[in-house]
């Protein structure tokens, strides 16, 4: 039996007559960029994610880019990231001029290490005469991104406290946790309300997805929120009079309105991704596979529901390349996230990283493995990975 990695069409059955009723009030409107549905669809995600501000986008890329551009980033300028993400993350920063400094990840949550993170910031930047806090290449640190990888929230309350003894800025890369919860010391707040920015993706395959390209930026004051609408449409408060370059990073309105009738279903939808997960443990320990298989890390469970959305299920394999074509043969979906971090990407050898500067990040891209997840697995599916998989093991 195949098992497909994702399968939207078994989401959309039972939701098509909602959206179709709202695609259907959209075409009759005729309004097609930004108003009334865009606007609601903000609303509701502003209040869904608890955050101050929320600026619909027409991708997580684009998202990211206005809120690069919304704080002026550019040459001289350096942003703190994670090799282990997608390309977007790093390629945004490129995009505007500044530099990418990669940070190793934690082994077990596959997230930035902030320990590492403290080291790179106290002991390979240093303050110049004016204090200003520069890279090894002599740029500004202005940012840092950590990537809530998979729907697992980073360690954030302590990229925080290095964010505020440094005067950095907090950008959530949130594309792949939305409705993700974080135990922080404040109480429980949600990825997106965490940092000073954030940004969602909303691509098809994503937790929350559109029937298309879509994203969304947040944000804290009306002030950010001001820059980050005036980026997502060139520059323009009063037409045609342009005081800063923007670009058209604007939600269509269709978008906005479908994902307006999947945003009250995304809770369901991310608990029955933790409820896979569960079954894929349960199943893994009594196949006796725990000894070739290394699940993914859970660190929140105990104190928040949403402790992680699984937007992927990925575990570390030994042999795993074997594995990969094992799956293959079996017809069993899977996939490779990510298999090059990205100081490894033949477009950022400028950067100067060698093979070995970032260990950890090199070896998750050569031992994980992301396995079927979606909510509307059966139980049948999951128990045929787990057979197929046992029979390679044993
Ligand atoms: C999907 C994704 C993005 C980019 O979002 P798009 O909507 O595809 O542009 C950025 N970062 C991460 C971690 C992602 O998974």
């Amino acid at each position: 039996m195949a098992v497909p990695l994702l399968d939207l069409t078994r989401q959309y059955e039972p939701i098509r007559e909602a959206i179709l009723r709202e695609i259907d009030e959209v075409v009759t409107s005729q309004q097609f960029i930004l108003g009334r549905k865009v606007e609601a669809f903000e609303a509701a995600l502003t209040e869904h994610i608890g955050c101050g501000y929320s600026v619909g986008m027409s991708s997580g890329t684009d998202a990211q880019l206005a809120i690069l551009m919304a704080m002026d980033l550019g040459p001289g300028d350096a942003v703190v990231t994670t090799p282990y993400t997608f390309f977007a993350t790093a390629g945004c920063v490129h995009r505007v001029g500044a530099e990418t400094a990669f940070v190793d990840i934690d082994p077990v949550t596959l997230n930035i290490n902030p320990m590492k993170l403290a080291e790179y910031l106290r002991e390979q930047c240093r303050p110049d005469g004016d204090g200003i806090l520069r890279t090894p290449k002599g740029n500004r640190v202005r940012a840092i991104i950590p990537v809530h990888l998979f729907g697992l929230c980073c360690d954030m309350d302590a990229i925080l406290a290095l964010a505020c003894e440094f005067g950095l800025t907090v950008i959530e890369d949130a594309a792949q946790a939305i409705g993700a919860e974080y135990p922080s010391e404040a109480g429980t707040i949600q990825a997106g309300a965490l940092g000073d920015f954030a940004y969602f993706s909303f691509f098809p395959a994503k937790n929350l997805g559109a029937f298309g390209d879509a994203g969304l930026a947040t944000c804290c004051t009306s002030e950010q929120a001001d820059a980050l609408r005036l980026m997502r449409n060139h520059g323009m408060e009063q037409r045609y009079y342009h005081h800063r370059v923007g670009g058209n990073f604007r939600i269509d309105a269709l978008q906005a309105a479908i994902l307006s009738a999947k945003l009250p279903h995304v809770g369901e939808w991310n608990a029955g991704r933790r409820a896979n997960a569960a079954k894929y443990a349960d199943a893994f320990e009594a196949a006796g596979l725990l000894e070739f298989l290394t699940l993914p890390a859970t660190p929140f469970a105990d104190r928040v529901t949403e402790h992680h959305i699984f937007h992927q299920y990925v575990l570390r394999a030994q042999r795993r390349d074997d594995l990969l074509a094992h799956l293959a043969k079996h017809g069993i979906g899977h996939g490779v996230y990510y298999p090059v971090p990205l100081h490894r990407q033949e477009c950022f050898a400028y950067l100067g990283y060698q093979e070995g500067d970032l260990p950890e990040a090199e070896r998750a891209a050569a031992e994980t493995v992301a396995l079927p997840i979606f909510p509307e697995l059966r139980d049948s599916e999951i128990a045929e990975v787990v057979e197929v998989i046992s029979a390679f093991y044993r």
